[in-house]
């Protein structure tokens, strides 16, 4: 079979209007394939529409139109079929305060069908390092646990796609060194097909074979992650400035934004300027600079000096 394990067409999705405001299109018509056995990034700013994607993939919200086929099976007309072929560990941290992480995985078997001689609730703590917290009651659970048991929650029904959403957003190292850990093993081990979503460039570029770009509910861009890298090519030197800056200086290659913390973040592409360009840029522009350091930009940068070039 040569199928792919996602493939999107034309999805759409509107959320219904709320508090006088007009009714908003979170997903405008997203066609997207996605390989099987692959690593897969979706990227893109907050707001964009991943997790309405994701969870419209979840079956955890309905879709306004468009088709969705996932391992081979259509969404409307598989729906048992298209469900066990995936695991979600959503983004939000939603987990019933009462159920024990074993006991929150033997529920979990139940409502897939999952016979009790299949259930693997131990091997899957295990791996997500939740052994010793089996029978604790998971509002006493810290943050990074729920987010664990979140991932063995996805994993019960042995799906051939695992998706996660923002799995890292606000997790320390060592749960980021896990869960990147427990994922490569299930693409290489098991040849688990991947698909997660991030905002963060420099994720992406060590995880993924493949990614694809969301903006406002559209897919900008998609490619394999070589090829991808290539073409943004983003940099940013961080300033901060020794006195407050009130005007932000304007550059035909440099897109300045400024932090809350009141650092100026300068934007640039390496093929169109160098770091010392920018700098000189930045005491043209008489600021005087109490630290400076760089950063790879991350997509919201990315984003600003692209259509800023375009
Ligand atoms: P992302 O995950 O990329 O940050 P989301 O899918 O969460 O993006 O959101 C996409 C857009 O849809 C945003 O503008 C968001 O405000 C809106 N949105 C998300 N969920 C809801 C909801 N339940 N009701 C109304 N609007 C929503
Ligand atoms: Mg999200």
């Amino acid at each position: 079979m040569t199928q792919a394990a996602i493939e999107i067409s034309n999805l759409v999705k509107t959320y219904a209007p709320q508090h006088n405001q007009p009714e908003k299109y979170a997903l405008k018509g997203v066609d997207l394939t996605i390989p099987r056995g692959s690593i897969f990034g979706l990227l893109g700013p907050n707001g964009a529409g991943k997790s309405t994607m994701i969870n419209i993939l979840a079956g955890l919200v309905n879709k306004t139109s468009g088709s969705i086929r996932i391992w081979g099976f259509d969404q409307d007309q598989s729906p048992r079929q298209s469900r066990a072929a995936i695991g979600v560990m959503p983004q939000e941290l939603n987990l019933d305060p009462f159920f024990t992480p074993r006991g929150a995985l033997e529920v979990q078997a139940g409502l897939y069908g999952i016979p009790a001689k299949d259930r693997q609730s131990d091997a899957i703590l295990e791996m997500v390092g939740l052994t010793d917290k089996a029978h604790a009651y998971a509002r006493t659970l810290s943050g990074g646990m729920r987010r664990r048991l979140l991932l063995a929650k996805a994993l019960v029904h042995h799906p051939q796609i695992l998706v996660l959403d923002e799995p890292t957003a606000g997790v320390d190292i060592e749960l980021r060194q896990m869960l990147w850990q427990n994922v490569r093993r299930l693409n290489r081990e098991r040849g688990m097909t991947i698909i997660l979503t991030t905002h963060y460039l420099e994720e992406a570029e060590e995880m993924c074979d493949e990614i694809a770009i969301l903006s406002q509910g559209q897919i900008v861009t998609q490619d394999t992650t070589k090829n991808l890298l290539g073409k943004l090519d983003a940099k940013a030197l961080i300033i901060q400035p020794a006195h407050p800056v009130s005007q932000l200086p304007q550059s035909d290659h440099i897109t300045t934004t400024q932090r809350d913390d009141g650092s100026i973040v300068f934007s640039y592409r390496a093929q169109d300027i160098t770091a010392d360009d920018v700098l000189q840029f930045v005491k043209s522009s008489g600021i005087t600079i109490a630290d400076v350091r760089t950063e790879q930009a991350d997509l919201e940068d990315v984003f600003l000096s692209l259509t800023k070039s375009a």
